[in-house]
C-alpha cells in the first residue's frame, strides 16, 4: 500500500523492499537513500530539476542550528491541531526540516498518520528520506507539484511552504473539506538583510489571501529576531532566498563581507479549506 500512485498509468502502486509496482508492471526504483524516483522525463525542466546539492546542503544546514525553529514550531502545532483523517502531503518538502518536526507532532496526536513527501529535487529527496528511513508510515518521492502522483482526493491536509503554488493540483489531491496550510515569508523577512546587500530595500509585498475553490479560515503572523555571528550561516541564509539570483556582483561580494547579521525572521502560516 503506498499513498502514491504510478505517473504513468494512475493505477495504484505497490510498495515493495526495494521498488513500487504497478498492476501494468511499470516498476520505480527506491533508492539507496531511500526516496523513490516518480519523476518522468516530460516533468524536468532541466538535467538536475530543483535545487542543487550545494544550494540542500547549505539549508540542511542553516536549518539545523535552529534559526527558524519558530516557524517549525507553529507549523507542527497548527498541523497537529487542523490534522484529522490519515494522510499528510508535504508538497516540495526541501530537505525535509519541517517535515520531520510535523510528523512528530501530528504522531503525538495520533499514530493513524501516514504522510507523503514529495520534492523535485533528488537531493531534496535524499535528505528527507534519511530522516524517515525505516518507518513504513513515511514515503519521500521525487516528483512535481504541478504533477503529484496522488489520487484525487486522496490528502487530509496539504502543507506548502516555500514551494511553488499549484491551485489546480492541491484542489485535485485534497479531500473535500481538507486543509491546506501554507507558510510564506512575512512582509519584513529578513529586511536587515535586504538592507545590507541593496541601496532600496523593498519589504515584502503581502499577498491577497482569498485564493479560488478554497475557505480563508485564519491566518497567523510569527515573527522573530535571530542573530548570526559567522559569515557562512550568512551565506547559507543569502542562497535559500530568491534575492541569490537576482543580485548583482556588487550584492554578493557585500554579502561575503559580513560577519554579523540581526534580522528579523517573519512568517504568516495561512490555513485554508477546500471547498
Ligand atoms: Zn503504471
Amino acid at each position: 500500500m503506498s499513498g502514491f500512485i504510478c505517473p504513468v498509468c494512475r493505477s495504484e502502486l505497490e510498495r515493495g523492499e526495494h521498488s513500487y509496482k504497478c498492476r501494468n508492471n511499470h516498476s520505480f526504483d527506491i533508492s539507496a537513500k531511500g526516496y523513490v524516483n516518480l519523476l518522468l522525463s516530460k516533468d524536468m525542466n532541466a538535467k538536475l530539476p530543483g535545487d542543487n546539492k550545494m544550494m540542500v546542503n547549505a539549508r540542511a544546514e542553516f536549518l539545523s542550528k535552529g534559526y527558524y525553529s519558530h516557524l517549525a514550531e507553529e507549523m507542527s502545532r497548527t498541523v497537529a491541531e487542523y490534522f484529522s483523517g490519515e494522510l499528510i502531503l508535504d508538497a516540495g518538502c526541501g530537505e525535509g526540516y519541517y517535515t520531520e518536526e510535523i510528523y512528530r507532532s501530528v504522531r503525538e496526536k495520533t499514530e493513524d498518520i501516514r504522510l507523503c513527501a514529495v520534492d523535485i529535487s533528488k537531493f531534496a529527496c535524499a535528505k528527507t528520506a534519511r530522516r524517515f528511513k525505516g518507518d513504513i508510515c513515511c514515503e519521500t518521492a521525487a516528483a512535481s507539484v504541478f504533477h503529484i502522483p496522488m489520487a484525487d482526493g486522496s490528502a487530509d491536509v496539504l502543507v506548502t511552504m516555500f514551494a511553488p503554488f499549484c491551485r489546480e493540483e492541491y484542489l485535485r489531491v485534497l479531500k473535500k473539506g481538507g486543509c491546506l496550510i501554507m507558510a510564506i515569508p512575512g512582509e519584513n523577512h529578513l529586511f536587515s538583510l535586504k538592507e545590507a546587500i541593496y541601496d532600496k530595500p523593498y519589504k515584502n509585498e503581502t499577498a491577497d489571501y482569498e485564493i479560488e475553490g478554497f475557505d480563508f479560515l485564519e491566518i497567523r503572523k510569527i515573527s522573530r529576531k535571530i542573530f548570526i555571528d559567522n559569515n557562512e550561516d550568512i551565506k547559507s541564509l543569502f542562497s535559500m532566498t530568491p534575492y541569490y539570483y537576482k543580485t548583482g556582483i556588487e550584492g554578493h561580494e557585500r554579502v561575503n563581507a559580513l560577519n554579523r547579521l540581526e534580522t528579523e525572521a517573519e512568517f504568516e502560516v495561512i490555513i485554508y479549506r477546500k471547498k
